[in-house]
């Protein structure tokens, strides 16, 4: 009864690797596993959701163009070259039937995301990894390494390591004529970004979403930048009302309010310099990140991710194991910047391990 492509997946168990978690999640917990905002969104988002409840009994506007238009705003394009999507996840799984046949290669660097290589294999894909040689990124053995690709995904700033391939890595990497696609879900603590040169390029599509700085994971809404023929593929294969009316009302209030954004941004930075300096006390070597969260080697702590986590886990702090995560291994981490009670509380426990429990 099963696609073979289905059957495959199972076999090779290959899932979304909290999903079994969520359900666990210790109630109460502070959880610094998912890269969320600690902030959420800003009270006049709320607002703007609570005043648009009286729209559900209506199908939402399945071309979103209000939201699309104050995207556009945002990035500096024009509405044509913004595609909406569920959260950047349905807009990964859109590129990979919009641009990819069945059988063919889709190059992923590791470690990374791994919605790429789900949403490869669901539509028929092979994934091709690519191991990032020491953890950076080096266009010009990417580059080799597309050869046989028909498109890749690059995380910039990439999770879980948190840093990106420089902007000349990129365009050089263009030069292939390959569609490169830039996730740029974290983009906003970073502060360097291709989305504006994604709308006059021919193969260059950027994702961005408002999960992570605006607060807004819950509603699932993330959208894409690309030239008007690329933008027009995905909204071909896009159910019309994968956008919901609350989401798109969210969204928009929320691009409004640019200084509770700063603040966020402002929070998170000053966040991660406190997080990896502390780390760094307790002889780690936190990775330098352009993002919400660190990825770190736990090795001189004399233990391995499995254990610190769990360690944690029991002190009511969750953080993520990277040992499954393919392409890191056991002794790595990724906590992500909490608010500054959460970090303090983190890094407290963090000194409770150090001396032994
Ligand atoms: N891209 C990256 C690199 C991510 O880490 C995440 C979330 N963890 C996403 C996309 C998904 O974002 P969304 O909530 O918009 O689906």
């Amino acid at each position: 009864m099963l696609s073979k492509r289905v059957d495959k997946m199972l076999k090779l168990r290959v899932k979304y690797p909290l999903a079994h978690k969520y359900g666990a999640r210790l109630k109460g917990a502070i959880n610094l596993a998912s890269n969320e905002s600690p902030f959420g969104p800003s009270p006049k988002t709320i607002e703007a959701i609570k005043s648009g409840i009286d729209r559900i009994g209506s199908y939402p506007d399945p071309s979103g163009i209000e939201l699309k238009r104050a995207i556009a705003g945002y990035i500096g394009v024009d509405p044509e070259c913004v595609a909406l999507g569920n959260g950047s996840d349905e807009l990964v799984d859109l590129v990979c039937k919009a641009f990819m046949d069945p059988g063919e290669n889709v190059l992923i660097p590791l470690p990374t995301f791994s919605i790429y290589e789900l949403a490869c294999r669901i539509n028929g894909g092979t994934p091709e990894f690519f191991e990032l040689p020491n953890l950076e990124w080096r266009a010009a053995e990417f580059e080799s390494a597309m050869k046989d690709a028909r498109l890749t995904f690059i995380g910039r700033p990439n999770n879980p390591t948190g840093n990106g391939m420089s902007a000349e890595g990129l365009r050089e990497l263009l030069k292939s004529g390959k569609l490169v696609v830039v996730d740029e879900a974290y983009v906003e603590f970073a502060g360097y970004s291709v989305a504006k040169d994604a709308a006059r390029r021919e193969n260059l599509l950027v994702l961005r979403t408002f999960s992570k700085a605006f607060g807004l994971a819950g509603l699932r809404v993330g959208y894409a930048i690309g030239s008007s023929e690329l933008i027009e593929a995905l909204e071909h294969v896009r159910a019309p009302f994968s956008v919901n009316s609350l989401a798109q009302v969210a969204a928009i209030a929320a691009l409004r309010d640019r200084r509770y954004l700063r603040n966020v941004i402002s929070m998170i930075r000053k966040g991660r310099t406190y997080l990896s300096r502390e780390l760094s006390m307790l002889g780690l070597s936190p990775l330098p990140s352009d993002a919400n969260f660190l990825m770190v080697d736990v090795t001189p702590l004399g233990t391995d991710a499995p254990a610190l986590c769990e360690f944690l886990a029991k002190r009511g702090i969750l953080i993520r194991d990277l040992s499954k995560f393919r392409g890191a291994g056991s002794s790595w981490v990724r906590v992500s910047v909490g608010s500054p009670e959460q970090n303090e509380k983190f890094v407290e426990v963090m000194k409770k391990f150090k001396r032994g429990g």
